[in-house]
């Protein structure tokens, strides 16, 4: 068994790491308070090869590992849960299942620009209806000559205003349910296609969340991904995949939240001592410390078992599930740690605190996650 990371992983940990700290930890508070979409910063990340690691070199991505693309994401996690939660809708959920599903005229037209940095994706499954149910999604596209018609609503959708070329989850058979659904390429500026509300969130608060609208919106019967009706076993293996990169923005957040504590118990002093002399607040640490280890090994070991072709479903949403749930422990403690001050926004552990509980909610919940490692273990 071999812990080291290769020469090209620490060299894209190290890349992003000085990137995400001079470029976007000192404004991670600002774009919080304002909400507003960090463009300037995606451009400079395509530049850097960020918006399409996974995707081999010939359809321009930069051709690294998953192992690599997790340790990229919870770089930027440690920086800003914004920016990572778009790149990796962007990478995870866009530009992977081009890269598996897509034709070679659509990798040439969709995924060469997403990967280069040129154009940003979405991933619309989400509906008012159908959230931890995909099956029930209503958005329907019916055939029409040799046109797809949509009409419906997606909620919750990353960077939904914002995105280029969105991947959208609709029924073509509804009374199929699951086995109904089907995955269509659509452009930003499509007539019939609009946006509704953008959510004024809790975290995360610069990715642009948003409802997108589909009314009577025609997209071309070639823009459809996969197959017909095979729209579930897209978005199934898709998120198998991208839950590791949520399980590592989770791991991001927990390492910020811990080295924060670490800092304020080193600099707080009451009782005439740093607070780090005292043995609650050195066990607390202790606690936080090991269960980010112990995160990052499952994370590492879902994306080393994707980089050798192996069936992750049970390994991604175990990272997933018990990623998310030492986030949001572990950013509480280290709230904890700075007392009152924690609880401004005078100090990032309370961004972090807001950051963290995202992750047991978005690309499946933590109840969904153990619906898939008990259907994996049950087997
Ligand atoms: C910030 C943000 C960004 C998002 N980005 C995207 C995106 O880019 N694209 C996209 O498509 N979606 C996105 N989503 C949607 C997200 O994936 C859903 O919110 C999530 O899957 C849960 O769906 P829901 O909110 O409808 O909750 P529900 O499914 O209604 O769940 C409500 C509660 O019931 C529980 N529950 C549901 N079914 C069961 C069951 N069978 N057994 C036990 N418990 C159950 C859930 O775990 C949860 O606790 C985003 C959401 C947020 C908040």
């Amino acid at each position: 068994m071999d812990f080291d990371l290769t020469k090209e992983q620490l060299m894209v940990r190290s890349t992003v790491r000085s990137f995400a700290e001079k470029e976007i930890k000192p404004v991670a508070q600002q774009m919080d308070a304002s909400g507003e979409f960090p463009w300037p910063i995606l451009r400079k990340m395509g530049q850097l090869n960020m918006m399409g690691m996974t995707v081999p070199r010939e359809w321009g991505g930069a051709g690294v590992d998953s192992v690599s693309y997790v340790l990229a994401i919870e770089e930027l996690a440690k920086a800003c849960g914004s920016t990572s939660v778009i790149m990796a809708v962007h990478n995870s959920v866009c530009c992977h299942p081009i890269n598996v599903f897509g034709t070679p005229a659509q990798k040439e037209k969709y995924l060469k620009p997403l990967a280069e940095g040129k154009k940003l994706g979405a991933f619309a499954l989400t509906e008012p209806g159908a959230g931890s149910d995909a099956g029930a999604v209503r958005t329907t596209a019916i055939l029409d000559g040799d046109n797809y018609i949509l009409n419906g609503n997606k909620i919750f959708i990353t960077s939904g205003c914002e995105a280029d070329i969105l991947l959208v989850t609709v029924s073509t058979e509804p009374p199929k349910g699951t086995k109904g659904l089907t995955v269509f390429i659509v452009e930003k500026g499509t007539p019939g296609f609009t946006y509704g509300s953008v959510e004024d969130k809790m975290g995360v608060r610069a990715s642009a969340t948003s409802e997108l609208v589909f009314e009577n919106c025609s997209i071309p019967r070639e823009n459809m991904l996969g197959d017909l009706n095979s729209g579930f076993k897209v978005g199934m293996m898709t998120l198998d995949s991208s839950r590791i990169g949520i399980a590592a923005q989770a791991v991001g957040f927990a390492q910020a939240a811990l080295e924060e504590a670490v800092k304020y118990s080193k600099e707080r002093e009451q009782f005439g001592r740093p607070i780090g002399k005292f043995q609650a607040i050195q066990w607390m640490l202790a606690e936080m410390a090991t269960k980010v280890a112990a995160a990052r090994f499952l994370v590492h070991r879902a994306a080393w078992m994707a980089d050798r072709g192996q069936k992750i479903s049970k390994e991604s949403a175990m990272a997933k599930l018990y990623a998310s749930r030492i986030a949001v422990e572990v950013a509480n403690n280290a709230l904890q740690i700075h007392g009152g001050y924690g609880y401004t926004k005078d100090y990032a552990v309370e961004r972090l605190f807001r950051e963290a509980k995202i992750t047991e909610i978005y690309e499946g919940t933590s109840e969904v996650q153990r619906m898939v490692i008990a259907r994996e273990s049950l087997r």
